[in-house]
């Protein structure tokens, strides 16, 4: 199969549902438009066979990975998600393989209405670089850069069990279904949070999506910020097969397992009533887990009531 044949097949059939869309896959370039009053927000995520998903791993997987991750990008900075492009790079043309890679790439857009606009398809060994654009109304994108000494700092959800899945993986057969399910689920179907954009754009002073770990990526905040933070231990919320399988390690995985793409924000105090009565009307819960401080570094308030300086662990490429 060749290049132009395998990009009509598998790429130029995905649906086109935007009608902001002008020209998308078949020119030099896509033409898109932006709306007047809103500003676009681009981000890029690579995936590499052999350091983000196991050389055997499912095209679907794959693919369906590598859009959401971007989409949360897009939710972190509090805009919608609108677009992407796709540079694939690959060993040989499988039709199988590709087909499965197609249907994981409509799967993971459709629930969005996010439209593949262009790419790229080269041969070399397998990575998949997505690049996603976004809108949100001008001036109201959230960054990583406004947490200001007494913000409260939020987790949109449990942490830890994509961290507790990769533990599993290779061994998913000694878990019961019903754990295994969910394990591999956090792992490879990441459902980003897209239900928090538009009150991070009305609360939030920073915010991050959590990739590499709660520590890593609050840190992120905090030096873009020129502030520190303390986290309480106590309130830290744990996946409950951390303790089932990893109790030792429990609040390890937690604070610095990758994968989860939950959001950790920022919000000032005089919002926080406010923001807690709109999470209510949706039923949606968030988590306070600790206050940003003057003071830089990181530290953990533990349950005797002692804050203990704590490093910053994620995953780093180098
Ligand atoms: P060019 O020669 O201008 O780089 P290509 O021949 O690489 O164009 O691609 C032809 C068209 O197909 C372009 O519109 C490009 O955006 C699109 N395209 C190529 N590969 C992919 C892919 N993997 N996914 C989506 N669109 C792709
Ligand atoms: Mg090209």
């Amino acid at each position: 199969m060749n290049e132009f044949a395998l990009i009509e097949q598998f790429f130029k059939s995905q649906p086109i549902t935007r009608s902001d869309v002008i020209v998308g896959i078949g020119d030099d370039a896509a033409c898109l438009r932006v709306p007047t009053g809103m500003e676009l927000l681009v981000s890029t995520d690579t995936l590499v066979s052999g350091v983000h998903f196991l050389p055997n791993c499912d095209a679907y997987d794959i693919a369906y990975k590598a859009v959401m991750v971007n989409i949360s990008d897009m939710a972190a900075m509090g805009a919608d998600p609108c677009w992407l492009t796709l540079a694939l790079t690959l060993p040989e043309t499988s039709e199988t393989w590709l087909a499965s890679f197609a249907r994981g790439l409509a799967d993971a857009m459709k629930p969005f209405a996010v439209n593949l606009v262009g790419g790229d398809t080269t041969r070399g060994p397998l990575s998949v670089t997505i690049t996603i654009m976004g809108l949100a109304p001008e001036g109201q994108s959230v960054k990583r850069n406004a947490a200001k000494p007494g913000d409260v700092i939020f987790v949109s959800g449990q942490l830890g069990a994509a961290a507790l899945a990769l533990r599993f993986v290779g061994k998913e057969a000694t878990l019961p279904d019903a754990h295994r399910k969910e394990l591999m689920e956090a792992l490879l179907h990441p459902y980003p949070r897209v239900d928090l954009q538009d009150l991070l754009r009305a609360y939030a002073t920073a915010a991050i999506d959590i990739s590499d770990g709660l520590t890593a990526d609050l840190q992120h905040i905090c030096k873009a910020s020129g502030v520190g933070a303390c986290l309480d231990q106590d309130k830290i919320p744990m996946h409950p097969l951390l303790f089932h399988y990893a109790e030792e390690k429990a609040s390890e995985l937690a604070l610095s397992g990758g994968d989860d793409y939950e959001l950790c924000f920022t919000i000032s105090p005089d919002k926080i009533d406010s923001f807690m009565s709109n999470l209510q009307k949706r039923a949606l819960t968030c988590y306070p887990v600790g206050i940003i401080e003057r003071e830089s570094g990181l530290r953990i308030r533990n349950p005797e009531g002692t804050c203990l300086s704590l490093q910053p662990a994620g995953y780093q490429h180098f």
